[in-house]
């Protein structure tokens, strides 16, 4: 795999790293923003809950007064009770009251009066004890000595309805029961009239847990909130669901928001990440030949010089000038110079193996590392190849030239090491000793020179 595509690899990682990051980010705030508005959710809701509960209890206490007023009365005539005046009595008590269907008295356990009369008078004579889904809360009622509100049942008359079941005692002797039937849906939507429609909710009975009103499936659903409230002698339970809740609507669009910002992010990053090494390895190279410039040299110099002293290998430099250049410039003009240079670059690199570092320090001179070779006969062997690449005249730019190079060679032995600008003199004192016996040649430093 070739140093660009290794690079190209670790900017798709990188930038991967950063979208990820970005998506664990932006879902997390997500989560946050969920959270925070389910709380919300739930506030909203169960004061909703609070409200339909206190207007429910409303309308139910205005239906038991109607039984604490029986009550009283026939405790206060108990004496003198007369079948007439407690048929009018609950005339009246009807005619007073709201959603109430009718209004029975039952004296023991057999239900002796009702009002209106109108379709309930076969009922007249039933007794409560033979009726077997309703006798249990009657028998509640008298046995805790309280009301119990019971329902909805089916009622015999038929229909259905609430029944408030209020016990009558006499110097603490049971003596009758009254029931008051309530029209459970005329009753539940007059209390619900005046509540915001917002909200959607359905109420149960504890027990038995029979839906009465609302849709049965709002207590499955997950998204709702449930509370439970007391009616006399038993409870009710609530589903209630809130209908303004737009953001669990749209989180859907806010995480493919979330993705398609951290995708962004992730592709800014690899352009980024791209311009930045291509800014900073623009910097190494020389502009002309696209060869590492002084500075890379540098760095690799420093870093094979290392190397070479801690595992004891040698190392060599060779510094190429092109022979005459001035007059290649001066007879054929800058541009054809820069051409001769661009040749030279490539013909010098296509001699050796892509692990040398062939850089351009300038002009018409070129700096060549080579690392880890077995022999000194190696760089000899190379040293010549080099001067044989244009052995022959070139065509540049149609124009047919010779091109001839002086090279100048320093080679660092780890037995005796010298630094890197030691080196570097050295191949430079090389190379004058090239262009001093007649140029187009390659000659060693010898020490002492
Ligand atoms: P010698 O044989 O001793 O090397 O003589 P020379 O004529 O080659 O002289 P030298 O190497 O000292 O001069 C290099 C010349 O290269 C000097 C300068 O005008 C020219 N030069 C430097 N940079 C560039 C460049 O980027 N493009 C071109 N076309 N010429 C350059
Ligand atoms: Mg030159």
């Amino acid at each position: 795999m070739n140093a660009n595509k290794i690079w190209n690899i670790k900017c798709l990682v990188v930038a991967t790293i950063i979208a990820l990051v970005a998506f664990l980010f932006f879902s997390h705030f997500l989560n946050l923003q969920k959270q925070k508005l389910k709380a919300d959710e739930t506030l909203k809701s169960s004061v909703y809950g609070n409200l339909l509960w206190t207007e429910v209890d409303r309308e139910l206490n205005s239906i038991l007064f109607i039984s604490n007023g029986m009550a009283s009365y026939i405790s206060a005539y108990r004496d003198d009770l007369r079948p007439k005046k407690i048929k009018f009595i609950l005339k009246d008590l009807w005619e007073r009251s709201k959603h109430v269907r009718n209004l029975g008295v039952a004296v023991g356990y057999q239900l002796t009066y009702i009002y209106p009369e109108a379709n309930n008078l076969k009922i007249i004579g039933t007794d409560f004890r033979n009726i077997p889904q309703q006798w249990p809360k009657v028998k509640q009622a008298i046995e805790t000595r309280q009301g119990v509100f019971d329902g909805p049942v089916d009622l015999i008359q038929g229909g259905q309805g609430f029944i408030y079941r209020y016990p009558i005692f006499l110097d603490g002797e049971y003596w009758g029961i009254m029931s008051t039937v309530i029209n459970t849906n005329e009753f539940l939507d007059s209390a619900f009239k005046n509540t915001p429609k917002n909200h959607q909710f359905a109420i149960r009975t504890y027990d038995d847990k029979k839906v009465f009103y609302g849709d049965p499936k709002l207590f499955t659903d997950k998204n709702t909130y449930q509370q439970t409230s007391i009616v006399p002698n038993g409870k009710w339970e609530w589903a209630i669901k809130n209908h303004t809740n737009t953001f669990t609507d749209q989180l859907i669009i806010y995480q493919i928001i979330g993705f398609l910002l951290s995708l962004l992010f992730g592709v800014t990053a690899y352009r980024t990440i791209q311009a930045v090494g291509m800014l900073s390895e623009q910097a190494m190279l020389d502009s002309l030949t696209h060869l590492p410039n002084r500075r890379l040299l540098q760095k690799r110099m420093e870093v094979a010089h290392y190397s070479c002293k801690r595992l004891h290998k040698m190392m060599a430099i060779l510094i190429i000038d092109i022979d005459y250049f001035k007059k290649i410039n001066d007879t054929y003009g800058h541009d054809f110079g820069d051409e001769v240079i661009k040749i030279v670059a490539n013909g010098i690199k296509a001699t050796l193996r892509d692990s040398d570092t062939v850089s351009r320090v300038g002009g018409d001179e070129f700096i060549v590392l080579l690392k880890e070779f077995k022999v000194l006969d190696n760089v000899h062997a190379i040293a010549h190849k080099l001067t044989q690449v244009f052995a022959s005249p070139w065509l540049v730019l149609d124009k047919e030239i010779t091109i001839h190079l002086s090279i100048g060679i320093s080679i660092f032995n780890p037995d005796d090491p010298v630094s890197v600008k030691e080196l570097l003199k050295e191949a430079d004192i090389a190379l004058y000793d090239s262009k001093a016996q007649g140029r187009n040649r390659f000659s060693f430093y010898q020490k002492g020179q």
